[in-house]
């Protein structure tokens, strides 16, 4: 692999040179391991600490840069600089479960596209595929009830990266992550089910709003409702946690011989219980939840930055739909529904972690509305639409010339 740092991997007995086949990666470790063949013996070699430059590509850049009818010189050039980048370590990509869904979702006719772009994302992110937009509102969560000034700084961790500026060397073998591919075309709820219901939601929600109301009452109303679902969330874990206790005292009693008095207690478990679960897993359960639970009814501040940024993307569509705005039922997806929510998911979840993002240019739009954009200014990140590919171009050449 060509890289700026001119490593030297020869055998510490007879100084020859290792080929790079007999060179493995110890990823735990930030060194390498090479095998001389003549000696038969190992030598260590440390590998140097470097930072690439984090980037998420949404489902249209690949549309475009991998389409079969589109042959542009930008798409082209665009692909060659993030291959290039790649292999001198100065970028890594950021793949996501909903590549992933929406890779596995190109039609069967266009099947040499799906295969390359998979391929393409395989290999510029090591294999690695980062969490999902649950993984990373836990990490977060956690993070919230354990650290001081705990979004003073982004961990790749909290987004399921272990080490993505690991210096790659030698052979490593990628796991091809198909797969992924299987299981999302298999367990998948068609797209119309899933748009019917965000509808049904929508219109729920729209009409619980009064006729005068402004896009602040659509945050209002969204926050308090994830808060609700939250604060829910908790009291059901509570009651969880009491009656497994109770159920021992139960087998205790029985034990001994005597009628315990028992009543079986209503448990509902929220859309929230598996969340709540994950975040106090391995924490003082009681104290956690009683923090978490505080900062929520105090203004909001039991809301991590990615939950923050999702409210606020459904606080501008409800805002949309209650204007009686994108009335185009044909539309209703890219508006409001399945695909809108993955493009939604995507920023909530990565756009805290990454140097660099692309959106269609909708969603750029959409990121430039008032309460997204009052969240999304917090963080240094850039934002790529279609319309500024030239941008990107010239953010990667600049990578490129400064290596
Ligand atoms: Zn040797």
């Amino acid at each position: 692999m060509a890289t700026n740092h001119n490593l030297n991997f020869i055998c510490y007995k007879c100084q020859a040179s290792l080929s790079t086949a007999n060179i493995l990666l110890n990823k735990n470790k930030n060194e390498a391991r090479g095998r001389c063949a003549k000696c038969n013996i190992w030598t260590t070699f440390p590998l140097p600490e470097i930072k690439k430059k984090l980037i998420y590509l949404d489902q249209s850049f690949f549309s475009d840069i991998y389409s079969e009818t589109v042959k542009e010189d930008l798409n082209q050039r665009l692909k060659e600089k993030l291959l290039l980048l790649r292999q001198k370590q100065k970028i890594f990509l950021v793949v996501s479960d909903i590549h992933s869904y929406e890779t596995s979702n190109i039609p069967e006719q266009h099947s040499k596209q799906k295969t390359e772009q998979w391929k393409f994302q395989n290999s510029m992110a090591d294999g690695c595929i980062a969490g999902n937009f649950d993984n990373v509102v836990i990490a977060q969560t956690r993070r919230m009830l354990l650290e001081k000034n705990s979004f003073e700084t982004f961990p790749h961790t909290d987004i399921g990266l272990k080490n993505p500026h690991q210096f790659m060397v030698g052979m490593n073998i990628i796991s091809t992550n198909t797969w992924r591919d299987g299981l999302n075309q298999s367990s998948k709820t068609s797209s119309e089910q899933q748009n019917e219901a965000i509808s049904d939601n929508l219109d729920r929600q729209v009409e619980k709003l009064p006729d005068n109301c402004k896009l602040s009452d659509c945050l209002h109303h969204i926050q308090e409702l994830r808060k609700g679902g939250l604060q829910q969330g908790i009291k059901d874990f509570i009651k969880d946690k009491n009656f497994t206790l109770q159920s021992e005292e139960i087998i205790s009693e029985i034990n001994a011989g005597r009628t315990p008095s028992f009543q079986y207690p209503q448990i509902s478990r929220s859309s929230f219980y598996p969340v709540i679960k994950s975040v106090v897993e391995g924490l003082d359960e009681d104290a956690a939840l009683m923090k978490w639970s505080d900062l929520l009814k105090n203004d909001n501040l039991g809301l991590c930055p990615s939950l923050r940024i999702r409210i606020a993307m459904e606080a501008e569509l409800l805002w949309i739909k209650k204007q009686g705005h994108r009335q185009n039922p044909k539309k209703f997806s890219e508006n409001f529904g399945v695909s809108r929510h993955h493009d939604i998911q995507h920023i909530a979840s990565f756009f805290p972690y990454v140097d660099a993002i692309t959106t269609d240019n909708e969603m750029f739009n959409f990121c430039q509305r008032e309460a997204v954009k009052k969240e999304l200014n917090k963080y240094p990140t850039k934002i790529y639409a279609k319309k500024y590919y030239n941008d990107f171009e010239a953010w990667l050449s600049d990578l490129i010339k400064n290596s």
